[in-house]
C-alpha cells in the first residue's frame, strides 16, 4: 500500500485536494478532522471525548489521534493506496506511524506539503463553507450560487472552528506543533514542497505530477 501524507497548514488546502487526488489516482482518502467531526456528530464516545479539543482549536491528545487513525489504516484491505489528510500533525504523531507502518513492512512514501503564505490561509479559512454531509468545501463565491452541496445536495454551513479567534489559535498551533514536521520528512527523503497558491485544478495538476514523480 503506497502511504501519502498531506502536510500543511489549515486552510493549506489539504482537503480539498486530498479529496480530488485521491479519486483520480483511486487511493482512500483518510481526515483525521472529519473522523473526529463525525464522532462528534454522532455523540459517540470518541466524540464527546473530542468535542471541547475541537471548539477551542487544540489538538486531540496524540494517544487518542493515533489510535483512531492507526484503527481506520487496519480496516482498509486490498486498497491501492491511503491519503492521510491532517495526520501526522505533531512529531510523536509522525514517530508512531513510522513505527506502526514498519511494523507490517511499509512506509511513509511521499509528503506533500501544500504551502500558502499566512494572509492567504486567514482569507481561504474565514470564506469557507462545508458540506455537513459529505465535507466539500466551497468559497463563499460559489455559495452564493447556490446554498446547497453539488456533489450530495446537502446543506453548506461555516465551521464552528474558523471564526477568528479560533482561526488564530489553530495557526500557533500549527506553527508550534506542527511546522516542525517539515524538517522531519525533509530529513527522511520523502518531503515534497507544491505550490498551494492559485486555482485548485492547477494545484491538483502540481501534487499528482510530485506523486507521480515518486
Ligand atoms: P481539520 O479538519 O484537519 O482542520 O481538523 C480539525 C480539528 O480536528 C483540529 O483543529 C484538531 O482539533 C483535530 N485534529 C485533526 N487532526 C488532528 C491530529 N492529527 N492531531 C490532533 N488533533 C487533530
Amino acid at each position: 500500500m503506497y502511504n501519502v501524507v498531506f502536510l500543511g497548514a489549515p486552510g493549506a488546502g489539504k482537503g480539498t485536494q486530498a479529496a480530488v487526488v485521491a479519486e483520480k489516482m483511486g487511493m482512500v482518502h483518510v481526515a483525521t478532522g472529519d473522523l473526529f467531526r463525525k464522532a462528534i456528530a454522532s455523540g459517540d464516545e470518541l466524540g464527546k471525548q473530542v468535542k471541547s479539543y475541537l471548539e477551542k482549536g487544540q489538538l486531540v491528545p496524540d494517544k487518542v489521534t493515533v489510535a483512531m487513525v492507526l484503527n481506520r489504516i487496519g480496516q482498509l484491505k486490498g486498497v491501492k493506496g491511503v491519503i492521510l489528510d491532517g495526520f501526522p500533525r505533531t512529531l510523536a504523531q509522525a514517530e508512531a506511524l513510522d513505527e506502526a507502518l514498519k511494523a507490517t513492512g511499509g512506509k511513509v512514501g511521499r509528503v506533500i506539503y501544500l504551502a500558502a503564505p499566512e494572509a492567504e490561509l486567514v482569507r481561504r479559512l474565514s470564506d469557507r463553507w462545508v458540506c455537513r454531509a459529505c465535507q466539500a468545501t466551497y468559497a463563499g463565491a460559489d455559495k452564493a450560487e447556490s446554498d446547497s452541496c453539488r456533489k450530495c445536495g446537502g446543506e453548506l454551513h461555516q465551521r464552528p472552528d474558523d471564526t477568528p479567534e479560533t482561526v488564530q489559535k489553530r495557526l500557533s498551533v500549527y506553527f508550534k506543533e506542527t511546522a516542525p514536521l517539515i524538517d522531519y520528512y525533509h530529513k527522511a527523503g520523502s518531503l515534497v514542497e507544491v505550490d498551494g497558491t492559485g486555482e485548485v485544478e492547477a494545484i491538483t495538476g502540481r501534487v499528482v505530477a510530485a506523486l507521480k514523480k515518486a
